[in-house]
């Protein structure tokens, strides 16, 4: 038997309806912010990742699905949202209208990563990128629509957030982080080794516990900042406790991608884990530039599904969703069968799902079937109810009946929505 992927995961009807409750909350809510969908490629040139995603950043130095394809390109299977969002606008030229422009996306990412809960190698993401707008007002809309799906989808999240400073004044951070580290330098992971001198900040981001543990007394990016970015994050704040939206700053998140400066930020869940971050984002208004479009500032987040969904499982929050059918319409015969067919055809007009034997069954056979799959009420229709025209419609919880003109639909509808 052939078996899924390792790192992969089937989601099943009966768990489907609850990922479209969750991605349809999530759109209404990206809705009311003026988000419009943007859907493109799975995959992509790698150099895309490379350049848009950062070379010392653990997805392209990791986790990245590439392969070359028949003509020898190297293409990669598309690790996160923002890069391919970036090409897609500069290709389109769609920084041309109206500014800000607000686009959002619902994809599965591949990153070649070590699966635990939480982690997968597919995985889904929600994410927001806006285009054209500088002001901390920007931010602060951007981490409320994330604060507002979470609260809508009824999870208790923590936001956190920090500032990583600009070109201007990281460089003098840079040194700080590089001389504080080089003092460690022995002690560092590989990865962090290699890192020292040409992205000291990722070596704050690296999950390995020696050099978290060394992390935790680095010197913090906020006591860097140049007088811009000193007052994007206090006006940030401002706009923050305006909206009503409790943060704490946490001068260790520095986000796994390179493109992000000034502001970053991540939803933290207590439900799945010890601490979890559910959704990560930032300002990367240098990005559009580096991959050759024209200046334009950016700020997005990607929000993590598969973890919300844990992180929903595990509070409880899940809604109870039913698919069995209003009505289940059992047969005797042939002629019964094509009328319960029409039946339910006409029913549909009303909105109303009601299930017919497809498959030939015993009457016995039938209502078993509609037990099972949990029908609210039956009907059974033979030969002497077609001649008078009647059925008997019957409440399948409390065994109550009822005479129903099988004609007559609409009261049928009626009786079925109420
Ligand atoms: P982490 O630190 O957990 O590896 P990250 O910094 O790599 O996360 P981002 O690239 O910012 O994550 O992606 C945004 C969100 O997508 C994360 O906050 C997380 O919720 C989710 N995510 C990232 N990688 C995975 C994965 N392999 N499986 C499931 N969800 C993921
Ligand atoms: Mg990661």
């Amino acid at each position: 038997m052939i078996q899924k992927q390792r790192g992969t995961i089937d989601i099943l009807p009966g768990e489907s309806e609850a990922w479209q409750w969750m991605e349809e909350t999530i759109k209404e809510t990206a809705a009311l912010y003026g988000y419009s969908e943007i859907r493109l490629p799975t995959f992509e040139s790698s150099e895309l990742y490379k350049r848009g995603v950062g070379e010392t950043s653990d997805v392209v130095q990791k986790e990245m699905y590439s392969f070359e394809d028949n003509d020898r390109r190297s293409i990669t299977l598309r690790p996160e949202g923002t890069a391919g969002v970036v090409r897609s606008v500069i290709e389109n030229s769609l920084a041309t209208g109206a500014m800000p422009l607000p686009l959002y996306y619902l994809i599965s990412c591949f990153r070649y990563e070590k699966p635990e809960a939480g982690r997968s190698r597919e995985f889904y993401q929600f994410g927001v990128e806006q285009f054209g707008a500088q002001n901390p007002a920007a931010d602060a809309n951007v981490i409320s629509l994330g604060y507002d799906i979470f609260k809508k989808l009824g999870l208790e999240v923590s936001l956190e957030i920090n500032s990583i400073g600009c070109r201007h004044c990281r460089p003098k951070y840079h040194k700080a982080l590089h001389d504080y580290f080089d003092a460690c330098k022995d002690e560092l992971c590989d990865t962090c080794l290699d890192r020292l001198d040409k992205n000291p900040l990722r070596i704050l981001d690296c999950k390995s516990p020696i050099c978290s543990k060394y992390a935790a007394d680095a010197p913090k990016t906020v006591d860097y900042l140049c007088p811009e970015c000193a007052a994007h994050m206090e006006e940030l704040k401002l706009y923050l406790d305006t909206a009503g939206i409790k943060y704490t700053v946490n001068p260790k998140i520095v986000r796994g991608l390179d493109y992000y400066q000034r502001t970053v930020f991540e939803f933290i869940s207590e439900d799945i884990g010890s601490k979890s971050t559910i959704c990560g984002g930032g300002r990367y208004d240098g990005l559009v530039e580096e991959l050759g479009g024209p200046h334009l500032p950016g700020i997005g987040f990607a929000m993590g599904l598969t973890r919300v969904m844990l992180a929903l499982k595990a509070a409880g929050k899940l809604p109870e969703i039913s698919t069995a059918p209003a009505l289940y319409i059992a047969s005797m015969g042939d002629k019964a069968r094509l009328k319960s067919f029409e039946i339910s055809l006409a029913l549909k007009k009303f909105g109303i799902n009601a299930s017919f034997d497809q498959v030939g069954r015993s009457l016995k056979a039938q209502m078993k079937y509609a037990d099972k799959i949990g029908a609210r009420y039956s009907v059974v229709l033979g030969d002497s109810e077609l001649e008078a025209g009647k059925a008997t419609l019957k409440n399948m919880a409390d065994g109550e009946s009822r005479e129903i003109d099988i004609a007559d639909i609409q009261a049928l509808a009626e009786v079925l929505n109420a």
